[in-house]
């Protein structure tokens, strides 16, 4: 078959190098051009390119299976691998997201049957209800199967879909790339480094050669916190946030980048078409963040979209389904797979922002997985349970069977601690 794939993100590559190994004939478009000769990548409109990226087990095993041999030049390129301590089957990566997009291109661009375009795509060709390709900078280009990987800013095909369910999760980032200093140790443990403090939440997470980011995710209306984007503010608040303060010591590391600002994050999910049920137009399917988008603090989305494509991949191999039955097939596995993930991240943010309000926890709502999870700072029988939704080795749901427990210790008065300074606290510190 020919087929377009319109973005060349890690979901638009991951597709289209499948779908060219299968033998079809694909190009993917997409408006940049890539690296410059002198190694420079600017990647507009990709705002979250220089931001800290975790690369889950599941992201590593989706990999291996339709891109064979690219973990591999990953961990030439220097990304780590990395293991949750005592489960060596299980195989993470540690590495920039600047450096796992630069091999997943190389890959591509070896790949037999896979053409590269750079060009903007206006939007999608449909004739009486069946996607004949896409519009290309004024042209139309034709194909039997056309897949929009756009990414979370994007509104192509727009049009043949139903409304974006949610939308701003509430919280602004903003975070920076250390480097360890010569002779220094770098953050290499498995595990981010992560507290929810009493009005931010703050992380630190190990990438390749020494580096790592951390990040601080606020509020989006806490305008104190706003001089949070500055490298003055961002440098005063790593000296006061306890889990910050030693992976930003100016005698170990060196900052790479200046404060990066993350704004208009998200939370949202949506329908391959119109409603449940109803392809878009025969041929045409959505993968990516053009399908979900969740708050980045937990370092999901890709874990669950990798594997969302390759849904999509199989149903497409399956000579018993149509290209309809491929994109219900689409929404079907979402439904089931990423829409809780979603609703439970939503749930979460809404909630946390609850609290760093001031309220306390709603008793007569779901306990938010976060505190949950935080509940065995006061109960090791949760802890199995936390580490398989930290893991997500099952949805999100797997702490249902402990929400009852957490609700007895919260009606007994326990709360999550929420180490480090105050917000008024911190607004000082990050104001002088
Ligand atoms: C701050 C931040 C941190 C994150 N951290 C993590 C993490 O730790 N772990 C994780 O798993 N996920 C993380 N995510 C999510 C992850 O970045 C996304 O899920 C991922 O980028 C989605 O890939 P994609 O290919 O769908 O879209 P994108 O990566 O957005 O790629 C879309 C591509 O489409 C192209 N494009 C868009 N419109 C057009 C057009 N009209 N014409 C031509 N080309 C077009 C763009 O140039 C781009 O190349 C994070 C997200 C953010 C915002």
């Amino acid at each position: 078959m020919r087929a377009l794939v319109a973005g060349g993100g890690p979901v638009g590559v991951f597709t289209a190098t499948a779908m060219a190994r299968r033998g079809h004939e694909v190009t993917v478009v997409d408006r940049d051009p890539g690296p410059a000769t002198d190694g420079a990548w600017k990647r507009a409109g990709v705002m979250q390119f220089e931001h800290a990226h975790g690369w889950r087990p599941q992201v590593v095993q989706s990999l291996r299976a339709e891109m064979p041999g690219v973990v591999e030049d990953l961990h030439a390129a220097g990304a780590k691998r990395m293991h949750p301590p005592g489960m060596p089957e299980m195989e993470a990566l540690a590495a920039r997201r600047t450096v796992v997009e630069r091999v997943l291109r190389e890959y591509a661009a070896q790949q037999e049957g896979l053409v590269w375009r750079t060009g903007h795509v206006d939007g999608i060709a449909v004739t009486d209800g069946v996607a004949t390709g896409l519009v290309v900078d004024g042209d139309t280009l034709v194909a039997d199967v056309t897949v929009v990987a756009t990414g979370r800013a994007s509104h192509v095909g727009d049009e043949l879909r139903g409304p974006v369910e949610g939308g701003s999760c509430g919280f602004s980032y903003v975070s920076r790339v250390y480097r360890a200093r010569e002779g220094q140790a770098g953050y290499d443990r498995f595990f981010p480094s992560f507290e929810t403090g009493p009005g931010y939440v703050s992380l630190v997470m190990g990438h390749d050669a020494g580096t790592h980011s951390v990040v601080i995710a606020y509020p989006s209306d806490a305008e104190e916190f706003t001089t949070l984007r500055t490298n003055d503010g961002q440098d005063r608040a790593c000296r006061v946030i306890p889990n910050l303060i030693p992976w930003t010591d100016p005698n170990r590391f060196e900052p790479l980048t200046g404060a990066l600002a993350g704004g208009h994050l998200t939370n949202t999910y949506r329908l391959q078409g119109p409603a449940l049920g109803l392809p878009p137009a025969s041929g045409l399917y959505f993968v990516g963040d053009a399908v979900m988008t969740t708050n980045p603090a937990a370092g999901r989305n890709l874990a669950l979209l990798l594997p969302h494509a390759r849904h999509f991949l199989a149903a497409l191999d399956d000579p018993e389904q149509d290209l309809d039955d491929a994109s219900l097939a689409l929404d079907a596995w979402a439904e089931m797979h990423l829409r809780p993930w979603y609703r439970d991240h939503a749930h979460w943010d809404r909630t946390l922002l609850r609290r760093f309000a001031g309220l306390d926890i709603d008793l007569s709502d779901r306990i938010p997985s976060d505190v949950i999870v935080a509940a065995i700072e006061v109960d090791e029988s949760i802890k199995p349970y936390a580490g398989m939704y930290g893991g997500m080795v099952a949805g999100p749901e797997i702490l249902d069977p402990v929400e009852g427990r957490v609700r007895e210790l919260l009606d007994q008065g326990w709360r999550p601690k929420t180490p480090g300074p105050t917000g008024a606290e911190l607004t000082e510190a990050i104001r002088t």
